[in-house]
């Protein structure tokens, strides 16, 4: 469980974290590489989802991978790109969030994904959340944290972590300020 104010925090953004799909690039599975390679080369994204005919999520692909499928045993051999489809070499292994989305969730998943796709209840890509959004927000509530809530520390816990004397109690939300310095 993360903390109430944390998490209170997070609830606050309007419109949430999600990027949504419309502006978010693509590349459907059953594209050839060669096209693939271009796309991922102009939005010089380094990772970005793979969609079927119907809109659902079914893989991601990155520039790497692409690099990778052209290495041959005499060195790179460009002209695999045309006879392959992205669906061949994409990877399936991913997690996917399905909305509506749980933040806590989201922090774990993050520690080990630069973004995250979320769905819809059948399967429809809806867009990513991404770490930058959520590192602008966590960047946010450093700043902003004091002026939302009172924090004391906790007696008997500060006994026990003298030494390091980080750990915070928080208490009482205050009234927001309407000037934070920070920008979401
Ligand atoms: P960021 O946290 O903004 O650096 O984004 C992390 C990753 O999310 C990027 O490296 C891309 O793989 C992916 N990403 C972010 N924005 C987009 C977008 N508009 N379209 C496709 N992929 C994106």
């Amino acid at each position: 469980m993360i903390a109430k104010a944390v998490e209170e925090m997070f609830s606050q953004r309007k419109g949430g974290y999600l990027i949504p799909a419309e502006i978010v690039a693509n590349v459907s599975e059953t594209n050839n590489l060669n096209h693939a390679l271009l796309v991922l080369t102009k939005v010089k994204y380094a990772k970005i989802p793979v969609l079927d005919k119907e809109q659902r999520v079914t893989g991601l692909l990155s520039l790497a991978m692409i690099t990778e499928t052209m290495l041959g045993l005499n060195g790179i051999d460009p002209s695999r790109l045309n006879r392959m489809t992205v669906k061949e070499i994409m990877q399936t292994d991913f997690p996917k969030i399905q909305a509506p989305y749980d933040i806590e969730e989201i922090l774990h998943l993050l520690v080990d994904q630069p973004f995250l796709t979320v769905v819809d209840q059948a399967g429809v890509f809806l867009g990513i959340i991404t770490r930058r959004e959520i590192m602008k927000e966590v960047n946010y509530f450093a700043h902003d944290l004091e002026k939302q809530y009172l924090i004391e520390p906790k007696a008997g816990y500060l006994e026990e972590t003298k030494n390091t004397g980080t750990k915070v109690n928080l208490v009482v939300p205050t009234r927001r300020s309407s000037s934070a310095k920070v920008r979401r």
